[in-house]
């Protein structure tokens, strides 16, 4: 079925070319340059996903959020400036599932969306979460490898594996999004907050030591990296 996605951005030119990217990937666009005629959009549709610019004429983005925010449940990405980190704060706290630092690549926004979408699909229960690793004990599972969040225990083929609280977080965020690619920037929320303010390639260090606790001792290829994106870990058995 086809997604509808609106996209709040009064930069023209920008607007356009996440426009054309989004209608590529065969999502429904709409667009909105104005605060208060997003929100009446928003409203009015029933949009899958929407894109919110906080730099907004008419009604600031985060306003726009709370409004919306209040009457439905739709996830919301927020577009934000370098370095308003303060935006990104509220704005997680006002309920956005995500936001990306503008400029960003194409392929991480997509990435994003399309992380929102299947968690949003998967919280309220509409959608398949096939591609979900979880069973009903909440233990997360690839091949001989599980992941038991209550008893915060990892194991492949029955032996324990040691993991510390990050590389845990990391590792049940990759299975718990199965099949989807992952940007740093999100492993990094995920894992150190939202407001962490260190370098991303702690992520890297991270996947490194999962690599070396798992997959060096296994003999597997767990953790696949995407270059230029992120790292996903796939469902598929033959994946090398
Ligand atoms: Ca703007």
């Amino acid at each position: 079925m086809e997604q509808s996605i609106l996209l709040v951005e009064d930069e023209e030119k920008l607007a356009r070319f996440v426009e054309l990217e989004l209608m590529h990937e065969g999502y429904k666009v709409d667009k909105s340059g104005n605060g208060r005629d997003a929100l009446e959009k928003a409203l009015k549709n029933d949009y899958d996903l929407i894109l919110l610019d906080i730099m907004l004429p008419g009604l600031n983005g985060l306003e726009v959020l709370r409004r919306l925010l209040k009457e439905k449940d739709v996830p919301v990405i927020l577009l934000t400036a370098r370095d308003a980190v303060m935006d990104k704060v509220s704005g997680l706290d006002a309920g956005a599932v995500d936001y990306i630092t503008k400029p960003f690549a194409i392929e991480e926004l997509l990435a994003r969306i399309r992380v929102a979408l299947k968690l949003h699909s998967v919280r309220t229960g509409r959608g398949s979460s096939a591609a979900s690793a979880e069973d009903k004990e909440g233990v997360l599972r690839w091949q001989s490898l599980t992941l038991d969040e209550r008893r915060h225990q990892v194991r492949y083929d029955g032996h324990e594996i040691t993991l510390t609280n990050r590389e845990f977080i990391m590792l049940k965020t990759l299975l718990e999004n199965m099949d989807i690619v992952l940007s740093r920037d999100t492993l990094l929320n995920k894992v150190c907050g939202y407001d962490y303010m260190g370098e991303t390639n702690v992520v890297d260090v991270y996947i490194r030591y999962l690599r070396s606790k798992i997959d060096d001792v296994f003999g597997v290829k767990m953790i696949q990296t995407v270059r230029g994106v992120g790292y996903v870990i796939h469902s598929g058995e033959d994946e090398n």
